[in-house]
């Protein structure tokens, strides 16, 4: 019997694909709820799960990266990306898992955890459940990364975005560059009139979200809901694993540290780790062998990036233009790595290459 903590994309898409018994542990009376996501997922989601088209709130052909100076890079995307409501999202997968039988117990708030027998005893607000595996798919701040020692080397970003009443181009999202040091801010459309509005940063995020609401000139009536949250920031060092305890997900800050972005990569550690417990199989190795390099990728872009003043970005963006982006996918950056290869690029990433160290 496995017990898996949290009902999030990573811990519901690990329930389907493990062969053993698994119950799922939820904190919230109500799947997906509260929301703190703009539910934006590439196309490698396809790879992992055919998405039903009731979840899906918008599809997004190009993007553009926009600059302090507001020039702008737009390219189109090969492959459209979607934008989910991300509470349906989340209750497709969970029903996927139920279809698979996975018990599910909503409203069950988990604590911590002792061993006894061989066997883990988890201990939740509603009383006990004996497992001998112990998945935390549990978030950020993982209780069960805490309980079992775990919870090492962590730093988050805090997310905060509101649905904005915004007029915008529906197939395209706005990336804003150099007003937050350490993240950016965006603008997605969720139709033609409505926006995820959000910028998130280690520090002062309510104040970078007034800069990116004074631009895109938001005024308090067109903010309605606030969602609010923190993004782990990856470190290789983390251990996700101890005896029968595993992490996957954010709970395991696998997270592309480019974008904040760790649903795609949430899920595919549920995979991996359904796959190792499946044929006996090292989860610890096999997820930095298959994901590992990808995320120090990203961690590395992201140091790189929060080096950039304003004057750099507005540069950067003038030479990114060289790049076709669109055959870039942030879910699989180790493939197409060449395009990156042009002359202009080049010689600003050495220009500003010590700047990252
Ligand atoms: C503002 C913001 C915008 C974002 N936008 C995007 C985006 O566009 N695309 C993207 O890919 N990622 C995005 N992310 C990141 C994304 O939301 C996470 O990476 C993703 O949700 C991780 O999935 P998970 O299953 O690991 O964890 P979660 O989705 O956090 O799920 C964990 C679950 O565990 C439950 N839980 C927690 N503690 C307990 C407990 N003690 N007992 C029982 N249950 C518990 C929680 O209620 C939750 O349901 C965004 C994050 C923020 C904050």
């Amino acid at each position: 019997m496995i017990n898996v903590i949290g009902a999030g994309p990573a811990g519901s898409f690990f329930s389907q694909l493990v062969k053993d018994d698994v119950r799922i542990f939820e904190e919230h009376k109500e799947i997906g709820k509260p929301i703190a996501c703009t539910g934006i997922l590439t196309s490698a989601v396809s790879d992992l799960i055919k998405i039903d088209n009731n979840v899906i709130a918008n599809r997004i052909k190009k993007i553009r990266l926009i600059s302090p100076d507001n020039n702008y890079y737009e390219f189109k995307l090969k492959n459209e990306e979607l934008i989910v409501y991300r509470d349906e999202f989340d209750k497709f997968l969970i029903e996927k898992a139920q279809d698979k039988g996975v018990e599910v117990y909503t409203h069950h708030r988990f604590l911590d955890f002792k061993k006894e027998n061989g066997k883990i005893i988890s201990n939740f607000d509603k009383g006990k459940f004996k497992s001998d595996i112990l998945v935390g798919a549990d978030g950020p701040t993982s209780k069960v990364a805490q309980s079992a020692d775990l919870f090492k080397d962590r730093k988050n970003w805090v997310g905060k975005q509101f649905t904005a009443n915004l007029e915008m181009d529906k197939e395209v999202f706005h990336v804003y560059f150099g007003d937050v040091p350490d993240f950016f801010g965006w603008a997605v459309p969720e139709s033609d009139t409505k926006a995820r509005v959000g910028v998130a940063s280690e520090k002062n995020v309510s104040e970078y979200f007034n800069i990116l609401s004074k631009k895109l000139n938001l005024k308090e009536k067109d903010l309605t809901e606030c969602q609010a949250g923190p993004i782990p920031i990856y470190n290789s060092k983390i251990k996700t694993s101890k005896d029968n305890i595993y992490l996957i997900g954010d709970a395991a800050a696998q997270v592309k540290s480019t974008t904040g972005g760790g649903i795609v990569y949430g899920m595919r550690a549920g995979k991996i780790l359904a796959n190792c417990l499946n044929d006996e199989k090292n989860y610890e190795e096999e997820w930095r062998k298959e994901i590992g390099k990808e995320l120090e990728l990203h961690l590395r872009v992201r140091k790189f990036l929060n080096k950039l003043s304003k004057e750099d970005y507005n540069e950067f963006i003038k030479v990114l233009k060289n790049v076709d982006l669109g055959n870039f996918n942030r879910d699989y950056p180790l493939k197409n790595l060449k395009m990156f290869m042009k002359p202009s690029l080049v010689g600003f990433m050495i220009k500003n290459f010590y700047k990252a160290f």
